[in-house]
């Protein structure tokens, strides 16, 4: 979990999406982390990644796909895929490759597995991306976008090639033909600059989006970047009290997706000792005793918000897509 963290612990050196260090998500090491990408071209003014990182390299689509064959030959059955980078996937190769064909080739992926796609840019995340997600049951209805300001002046000092309005734009075409996704967001909030207004506008934008998870990031100077050396820096006590509302408004989100899936019924994956689980749209759910790690069950959605636990209406080996509609 990345809470607690300032931007330039953040965005720091690790291998994940924008220099997160590479630990294992919500289904713990019973999902495969595969990270197909390194490195990252982009300018976030706030971010070291391209000068410690370089430029970016992917893993020909080939040796992902044998990559894969390995962890489902291992026995797993959830795998993430992942990069610091990710939707710059396969630009370095020469060859045409995008990720949307490697997103293509684990939408028909014949084995039963299910594939989470995790951070990805607004600006990568492609409509043809959307649909794969959409219409196959290989993948995980799970999107994290970093929208990071809702004010177009802060996205443009971050060197953030989006505007709020596509950003809207986009997370309404997902909501469109994914109803039921979790979508998860990062925000920083103090970045050189932000004033009241611009600060309103991230948390008007974040009080409007369909957020499941809301990760917050209060700034702060990393040395030898672009924002280290801008002027108007924020208080501290402004920073601290701006990221309190947002992540305040984040819990209110996250409530709010949870009591709307409750009577759902999901497909989720058993982890830790089995008394867990973690659904396709990327709920942990307490089960009843009976489940071992690592198996296929189908869950309606019952409890509280916090303390989401699933009744297990079908034990299943198949990784079959989960029905939106409540069960009852
Ligand atoms: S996309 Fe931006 S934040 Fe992510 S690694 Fe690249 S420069 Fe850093």
């Amino acid at each position: 979990d990345a809470a607690g963290l300032t931007t330039a612990a953040r965005y720091a050196e690790g291998d994940g999406a924008c220099g997160a260090s590479l630990r294992p998500g919500v289904a713990g090491r019973t999902a495969l982390t595969l990270r197909v990408q390194t490195g990252c071209e982009e300018h976030c003014s706030y971010c070291i990644i391209p000068s410690t990182r370089g430029r970016g390299r992917s893993h020909p689509l080939p040796v992902v796909l044998e990559n894969i064959r390995r962890g489902t030959a291992a026995g797993y059955k959830e795998i993430a895929i992942t990069g610091v980078h990710l939707g710059s996937y396969g630009r370095d190769l020469g060859d045409g490759t995008t990720l949307d064909a490697l997103v293509r080739a684990l939408a028909e992926w014949p084995e039963d597995v299910l594939f989470r796609i995790s951070s990805l840019e607004p600006m990568d995340c492609t409509r043809e991306v959307v649909r794969l997600i959409a219409g196959s049951g290989r993948l995980a209805p799970h999107f994290h976008l970093p929208l990071q300001h809702g004010s177009d002046a802060m996205l443009s000092a971050m060197g953030r090639p989006y505007t709020a309005a596509y950003y809207s734009d986009l997370l309404e075409v997902i909501q469109a033909r994914l109803p039921d996704a979790s979508i998860g967001t990062d925000i920083i909030v103090g970045f050189p600059g932000e004033t009241d207004d611009h600060f309103a506008r991230t948390l008007v934008a974040v009080e409007r989006l369909p957020f499941s998870h809301v990760h917050v990031f209060p700034y702060s100077d990393r040395p030898g970047t672009a924002a280290a050396s801008l002027p108007g820096k924020v208080d501290g006590t402004v920073v601290r009290a701006r990221a309190r509302a947002v992540r305040d408004a984040g819990s209110r989100l996250a409530r709010s997706f949870q009591s709307a899936q409750i009577g759902t019924t999901r497909r989720a994956l058993t982890i830790d000792d089995g008394s867990r689980a973690v659904t396709d749209n990327y709920l942990k759910l307490q089960l009843p005793p009976g489940h071992g790690r690592n198996e296929w069950v189908r869950v309606r959605i019952e409890g509280t918000p916090g303390a989401l636990e699933g009744v297990v209406v079908e034990p299943t080996a198949s990784a079959r897509p989960s029905t939106a509609a409540p069960t009852s």
